[in-house]
This record gives C-alpha cells, structure tokens and sequence, in this order.
C-alpha cells in the first residue's frame, strides 16, 4: 500500500495536535491537502460544527455526504439549511442502483433486523460502498467523531493514517472535545442543526436504525439498539 503522506508525518502532527485546537487541525488538513481532503458529514451536531469551522477558514472546502435512501427528514432539512446559510456545496454519493434494488427485493424493507450480518450487508450496500468510492479519489478526509462517543472511539487520534481505506490520511478535528463543548459551539454560532437532536436523538443515522436515548443511556444507545455496543460501527471508521 503507498502512502499519501509518511507515517513520520502523520505521527508527529498527530502528537503535536493534541494541544490543538478543533480549527487549527482544519486549518493545517486545508493547507496540506487543499482539494485532496473532503469532510465527511451524516449532519448530527459534530458535523454542522465543523461545516461552520470550515466555511470561517476555506469557502471552498470541500463536503460530501452518503445519502442511504433512509435518512431522517430532518436530516435533510438541516442539509438545506446548512447549504444555504454557508454555501456549502455538498457532494452527494448513493448507494449503487442495482445492488439496493436487489437487497431489497430478495430481502424486504428491514432486513437489517434479522442479524448483524444483515445490517452489515445493508450498511455495505448503502454506506460503505459509497464510502469507499468518495474516498478513491482522495488523499485525506475528515470527520466529526469524538472520543467520547462510543467504546470503539476512545483513543482514536485527531491525525492518522486510515490503512481501512487504501492509506489515506484521516483527520478527526473533534477528538478531544466533549457533547457539551460542541453545543456550546453551535449555539455560540447560531448554527443550523438536526432538529431530532431536541428530541432525544444524541447521534443520527437512517431513520429504521435510530431511535431517541433515555436520560442516562450511552450516547451511542440509540443506534443499532437491538444489537450489542462492541458491533455498533456501520463499517466506515474501521481500524
Ligand atoms: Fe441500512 Fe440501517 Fe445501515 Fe442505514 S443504518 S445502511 S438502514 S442497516
């Protein structure tokens, strides 16, 4: 696999970014990897701070996002409202036609409950695959996860090379930052976001697979709530 930066690279911004701040790791992605990088956004509340971090530093930056075919209308209505309040030109990558169309004709409109293998091959077919095709053409994407998020995410680094996805370099702004720090962010801002937030929804996805969490539940409960927290990643940040 080559590299599209040194490994010495990466590990030394990656050292040197923990005192950093969310803006000034955008900021040194943005000039290292200009058009090569592109933030990927589903538009829960990590993701809109970032769409606003970037539109103060680069009009330009680039945005994509994977529209499944099942998402939330509140997902949608926050892209609009993102769009037109920065100017975001936000790149839009579907699932491929004939592979959706056969999951869905063998297996029906929920297969994604019957197992973790199914959720898998429906996540495959309507996420990743897509995923995978946004990122062959890039040397670097960016993300708004955070360590706090889940038992899968707690010692991921603000800078590393993503081996999962042919050596790129992956860059996660909001590592160090807590769900309250990003509130405050996106009030502080006025920011446009996902209105199923004020109803109890800490983390978006398709609407079948997401369901508001209860006073106390992990942040991540509400995502794949049938299946066990070590299975609860859709494929896209893998090791
Ligand atoms: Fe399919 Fe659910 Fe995965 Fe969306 S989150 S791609 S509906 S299994």
């Amino acid at each position: 696999m080559s590299l599209a930066v040194p490994v010495s690279e990466v590990d030394d911004v990656a050292r040197r970014a923990e005192a950093w701040t969310p803006q000034e790791i955008l900021d040194w992605a943005l000039n290292r990897f200009q058009d090569r990088i592109s933030f990927a956004s589903s538009f829960g509340v990590e993701d809109v701070a970032v769409i606003h971090m970037l539109s103060q530093l680069d009009k330009n930056a680039r945005v994509f996002t994977l529209d499944t075919g099942r998402l939330p209308a509140e997902t949608y209505d926050v892209m609009e409202r993102i769009r037109v309040a920065y100017g975001t030109k936000i790149e839009v990558y579907f699932p491929q036609r004939e592979a959706t169309e056969q999951l869905q004709n063998e297996k029906g409109f929920f297969s994604f409950r019957q197992s973790v293998e199914e959720r898998k091959r429906c996540c495959g077919i309507r996420k990743v695959e897509p995923l995978n095709r946004s990122l062959s053409t890039l040397d670097a994407w960016s993300t708004g996860l955070r360590r706090e998020q889940a038992v899968t995410r707690t010692i991921l680094p603000a800078v590393e090379i993503d081996h999962g996805h042919g050596g790129i370099v992956k860059v996660n702004p909001l590592v160090k930052w807590t769900e309250a720090q990003t509130w405050d962010y996106v009030r502080a801002h006025k920011v446009p976001y996902n209105a199923l937030h004020d109803q109890g929804y800490p983390s978006l996805g398709c609407a079948p697979c997401t369901r508001a969490i209860k006073p106390g539940e992990d942040v991540r409960a509400g995502r794949w709530w049938w299946e066990n927290p070590e299975t609860k990643e859709c494929g896209l940040h893998k090791a």
